[in-house]
């Protein structure tokens, strides 16, 4: 057991791929990670999560952006800073994005230490690409050649993106005329193909979930247990820097959400409705 893995880790199932596994957030039931492609359980159909085997501490990330964090993502040494296979790595990259000192707001609102951290950084110019650069990364684990989400925005950007990094064919389902033109935009530079729904981001979501259900591409909508594995270097991102300059952690950290797909969804949420 490496040094820093607390107490009571859990023991790993037989399923687990390197410490790697997939856990139904409802029953509990563990799935192998890399076999096929997973979204839901297979027992009882709620959201899977990532665990692992063991977990790491700050001492052991180094490098930059979301790849730093390798030790606590579903690949070890899988980014470009970890001398893993160059030719498998899916990154841009990103991460890495300023945190702002706001003296006047700190001011303002009557906080002590107030940062900002600026996901518009990102390549794509969201916080998104935290997410694509791992649930891609695990697409070429799978050996898939097509990817598919629905999206308002965000999400059809930073997936046809990734999708042309990593040389895989990206389809993105829009609702049709209610997604910003630049978003739109940012897809069709990448070379997504891009199909406009009569309907809502959920009939886009229905759509996709049908194709991806047959096998005809792979889901990178927030369902996508992989994705939240990159989004969470936001939270160790921000505690690292804060550390630094301040010589402890935060207090709190604030998250606006859209739809919540980054907090740990909870009991009695629809399961098919985790967002984009
Ligand atoms: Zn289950």
């Amino acid at each position: 057991m490496p040094e820093g893995t607390p107490r009571g880790a859990p023991s790993v199932p037989d399923v687990a791929t390197e410490g790697v596994w997939l856990r139904c957030i409802e029953c509990s039931h563990d799935h192998p990670p890399f076999e096929s492609a997973l979204y839901t359980c297979q027992q009882c159909g709620a959201l899977l999560e990532v665990r692992y085997a063991t977990y790491p501490t700050f001492d052991d990330f180094e490098g930059d952006g979301v790849w730093r964090y390798d030790a606590a993502l579903p690949f070890a040494d899988g980014g470009p800073n970890g001398g893993g296979d160059a030719a498998e790595v899916v990154s841009l990259p990103e991460g890495d994005t300023p945190l702002y000192r706001v003296p006047r707001l700190e001011d303002s609102v009557g906080v002590r230490s107030l940062r900002v951290k600026h996901e518009g950084m990102n390549p794509t110019g969201s916080f998104k690409d935290r997410g694509m650069t791992v649930g891609v990364r695990v697409a070429r684990e799978l050996g898939v050649e097509r990817l598919a989400c629905a999206s308002t925005g965000n999400t059809s950007a930073a997936l046809s993106a990734y999708g042309a990094r990593a040389g895989l064919e990206t389809l993105v389902l829009l609702p049709a005329g209610k997604v910003a033109a630049g978003k739109v935009a940012q897809a069709r530079l990448h070379n997504a193909r891009i199909l406009e729904v009569d309907g809502n981001f959920d009939d886009c979501l229905d759509v996709v979930r049908a194709l991806t259900d047959r096998g005809e591409a792979y889901l990178l909508n927030s369902l996508n247990p992989f994705r939240l594995e990159g989004q969470k270097t936001i939270g160790l991102e921000i505690m690292e820097e804060f550390h630094a300059e301040e010589g402890r952690y935060p207090d709190r950290i604030v998250l606006p959400v859209g739809n919540a797909g980054n907090r740990r969804p909870g009991r009695g949420r629809r399961p098919d409705r985790r967002g984009d």
